[in-house]
């Protein structure tokens, strides 16, 4: 980045402690991840220099061939890659790919039914504060208290009683797996959509390491820079049948020009995606979740709902006497990166919570193994054990650091 580090030396600088950060960290934040090169220069390409509003083919600017032909591939493979009939990939985001859908089918305080932000929800599936909250009447369905898992019995019966005219699933801090054929059967039982958002286990989806809601749910929306492993941005999926509306509702019903070179990377991840080693990665998260899981248990900890089908865990963090913040910040200290989360019990404010999400998508990208995540469920235990004890954070960071500089940033497809 020579030009750059030339003109900007500010910004240079900064994107460079950036990089060290990455390199010398461990990034357990189960919604990132880390991309390869060739989705970077993808991303960083002269595709971004041009308006394409619209889609392939009907564009309202000139010059759009090669980025039609771009736009196209993506769609195709995305449809390869999850079996879908129909997607639509310029959603700038997994929150406007939401917001697309409930445009298309909801009016103005139709009602949703979706899990409960505080329980694994989203901010985008009705959240107060979100402008999906305060535009749609909300209705949310949360775990069980004993299990701390979906109870689609409870679910069923709670959907008869609110009549939602959508129901909405996927979440982004549960760790088990969720039955998107039984909340399509709920919905039609009340002649409901069903719209499965699969923001976090796209990749797991994708690769069989999770059932799949494509062509199972009326709609699956996602983010491609999750599990998915590329550019940060959204998409939509859907049976012909709704092609038209979800296209039209993303544009010229909530966007205006495409970001172009993002679509050209989602091209380039999703090819990635459909590589035989991507499947591989997918089952290596899963497996290197649940090794964490196995550790993190021994040392004492308790696991919302007692494990983990996917790539995270969350753990609830009350019989250690901490916060989630605590957590967050005195692991942060020893160089892993971790995020606060509420837990299905919550007596904290979101902003102090009493549990933590942990997940496995990048440390995986990186090439870590289950030896490895036994290693860092050990370091976890050590640090929030006593999270006043500053000689073992210190020692625990060097640790850290030399573990993780020896895998590389950017992962490899074959
Ligand atoms: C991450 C996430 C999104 C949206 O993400 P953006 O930050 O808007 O791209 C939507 N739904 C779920 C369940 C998520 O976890």
């Amino acid at each position: 980045m020579s030009y750059l580090a030339d003109f900007d030396p500010e910004i240079a600088g900064l994107i460079e402690k950036e990089r060290l950060r990455q390199v010398n960290g461990l990034e357990l934040i189960a919604s990132e991840n880390v991309v390869s090169k060739a989705v970077l220069e993808a991303m960083g390409s002269i595709m971004t220099n041009k308006y394409a509003e619209g889609y392939p083919g009907k564009r309202y600017y000139g010059g759009c061939e090669y980025h039609d032909m771009v736009e196209n591939i993506a769609r195709d493979r995305l449809c390869t890659l999850f079996g879908a009939e129909h997607a639509n990939v310029q959603p700038h985001s997994g929150s406007q790919a939401n917001q697309a859908v409930y445009f298309a089918y909801l009016g103005h305080k139709d009602k949703i039914m979706s899990q409960d932000l505080a329980q694994g929800g989203h901010l985008s599936h009705g959240s107060p504060v979100n402008i999906t909250g305060k535009w749609y009447t909300i209705t949310h369905y949360g775990v069980d208290k004993e299990t701390e898992m979906l109870d689609y019995a409870a679910i069923e019966e709670m959907a008869r009683k609110e009549r939602p005219k959508m129901i909405v699933c996927g979440a982004s801090a549960y760790s088990r797996e969720i039955d998107f054929k039984a909340f399509q059967e709920i919905a039609d039982s009340i002649d409901a959509y069903c719209m499965a958002d699969i923001a976090h286990i796209a990749g797991l989806c994708a690769t069989g390491q999770h059932q799949t809601s494509v062509g199972v749910t009326n709609f699956t929306t996602t983010t491609t820079h999750k599990t998915l492993r590329g550019p940060r941005g959204g998409a939509i999926m859907c049976n012909k049948e709704y092609a038209q509306d979800i296209d039209r509702s993303v544009f010229p019903g909530m966007q205006g020009g495409p970001l172009m070179h993002t679509i050209t990377a989602k091209a380039v991840c999703f090819k990635e995606a459909l590589h035989p080693a991507f499947t591989d990665y997918c089952r290596q998260i899963v497996k290197n979740s649940q090794a964490m899981a196995a550790t993190l248990t021994e040392a004492g900890f308790d696991l919302v709902s007692g494990g983990t089908d996917n790539h995270l865990i969350l753990l609830d963090l009350t019989n250690m006497g901490i916060t989630g913040l605590e957590a967050e910040n005195t692991l942060g200290n020893a160089g892993i990166t971790v995020n606060k989360n509420t837990i299905p019990r919550e007596t904290r404010s979101p902003f102090v919570t009493s549990g933590l999400r942990i997940g496995t998508p990048a440390v995986t990208s990186r090439g870590m193994k289950e030896e490895e995540m036994v290693q860092i469920g050990e370091w976890i235990g050590r640090v929030l054990k006593d999270i006043t004890d500053t000689s073992t954070i210190a020692r625990v960071q060097e640790e850290v650091k030399a573990l993780a500089s020896g895998f590389p940033l950017y992962p490899e497809i074959a």
